[in-house]
């Protein structure tokens, strides 16, 4: 049977090492090293070995249920080990042409328990979910979890985590909160791309996104959460109901996960982005201040150029309110930029981006009165989303179409001349 064997626990300070070996079979699916590490900006003194198995544990088990492979590993918290069984349900349910089975074998599973002295530990991005999680959980004063998990076999200086980093500690220093800050190689130890040419046309999605990144970013949290003795971890959801797309962080799976004493909770999943945004903009009008709401990808600074930059611009405009003030640094041509990126983007766009830019439309019309002159788009009320996307679409292939023709039509010819016709 193909399988996983955790080797060795290795904590040195602040950062934990997982050694392991896969079979044979498995071996594809990770770097040659074989090797996850987390460091934090706390010391790991006192955690049981049961606490630092979970998030090796996390990374893998999705791998192990859908090749239905073994993983051994010696200890284990007691109430993770239970949980596994109905998380592993309800990732069956998401992704019905997808077998979950596979084994876990724990040499002892411990039972850990805590007085929890912290209510919430919220993970914080510094995007526009994590923010509003934020605004909804500030009274209870949560600690801001900030997790850069992109280093490939060594930290090497990151100017994104720099800058993720930096506005996490400022955001929590107007707050009076303090930060758990941690760095990995959780998106980088394994070879997303052979997992997904063996399994994304099944699974309908990719390994990351399916089934990876939820379990990777809340478990990296965990051993903290259990040394500052937390009641429940939040994470912010990226999608809202009627919009329920298979994705590994979701309400029927994140709130599944529970460790020693600790929960987690799967937060404003009732908000569509929209209805998010107006939570943050209202409630940083309110206390009259204004903050940086940082939603590009891997990037220092909003690039304002790409999709999920500009959709959250209109939709802040669509609230009445200058981007400038939420870390946008927007053009002046503004009616411009959004028109020209529409014009040379719209054919990518998907029946998922169409829906959220028909929201924006939506609140853009309802709201018009409250929109400030110089961001009112009169051509956007009207934009078709759909019907330009085909005809972006058509002009796009036919663009693309006569070179391909030309390059064939004369591949031809030369294969002609050179077999002497
Ligand atoms: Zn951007």
């Amino acid at each position: 049977m193909k399988s996983i064997v955790l080797d060795e626990i290795k904590v040195n300070n602040n950062r934990v090492d997982y050694y392991f070996t896969p079979t044979k079979k498995l071996q594809k699916y990770f770097k040659a090293n074989n090797n996850l590490f987390i460091e934090y900006n706390h010391e790991l003194c006192d955690i049981p070995e049961s606490i630092l198995t979970i998030p090796f544990l996390s990374n893998v088990i999705p791998l192990i249920w859908i090749t239905n492979s073994k993983i051994q590993v010696n200890e284990l918290d007691k109430s993770f080990y239970d949980c596994l069984a109905s998380l592993k349900k309800s990732y069956q349910i998401m992704f019905p042409n997808m077998d979950f089975q596979g084994e876990i074998i724990v040499g002892k599973v411990v039972e850990n328990s805590y007085e929890p002295i912290h209510e919430v530990a919220s993970l914080f991005s510094g995007g526009l979910d994590a923010i509003t999680t934020f605004i909804r959980v500030k009274d209870k004063k949560p600690i801001l979890i900030t997790e850069f998990g992109w280093h490939e076999s060594e930290i090497k200086n990151s100017d994104v985590w720099d800058a993720d980093k930096e506005n996490a500690v400022e955001f929590a220093k107007n707050y009076g909160l303090d930060n758990i800050l941690l760095q990995s190689n959780y998106g980088n130890f394994i070879n997303p791309r052979n997992i997904d040419k063996d399994f994304s046309k099944r699974l309908g999605d990719t390994w990351w996104h399916g089934l990876h990144h939820s379990l990777a970013i809340i478990s990296a949290a965990i051993p903290l959460a259990f040394k500052l003795k937390v009641e429940c971890i939040y994470i912010a959801s990226s999608h809202s109901i009627g919009l329920e797309i298979p994705c590994a962080s979701d309400p029927t799976t994140d709130n599944k996960i529970r460790f020693a004493s600790g929960r987690v909770f799967h937060d404003g999943f009732e908000l569509t982005r929209q209805a998010k945004t107006k939570v943050v903009v209202d409630y940083f009008s309110t206390i009259k201040e204004t903050t940086k709401i940082r939603v590009c990808f891997k990037n220092e600074e909003n690039c304002c150029n790409c999709e999920k930059c500009l959709r959250t611009i209109l939709g802040i405009v669509a609230e009445g309110k200058n981007p400038k003030d939420f870390g946008f640094n927007i053009p002046d041509d503004f009616s411009a930029h959004i028109e020209n990126f529409l014009f040379n983007n719209i054919k990518f766009f998907t029946k998922t981006n169409i829906m959220f830019w028909n929201i924006i439309k939506q609140r853009f019309k309802e709201n018009k009165n409250n929109i400030p002159s110089k961001f009112m788009l009169e051509w956007f009320l009207i934009y078709d989303f759909a019907t330009e996307r085909k005809y972006s679409l058509i002009k796009y292939r036919v663009i693309k179409f006569f070179p391909i023709l030309k390059r064939k039509i004369s591949a031809k010819i030369f294969r002609n001349f050179e077999s002497g016709y």
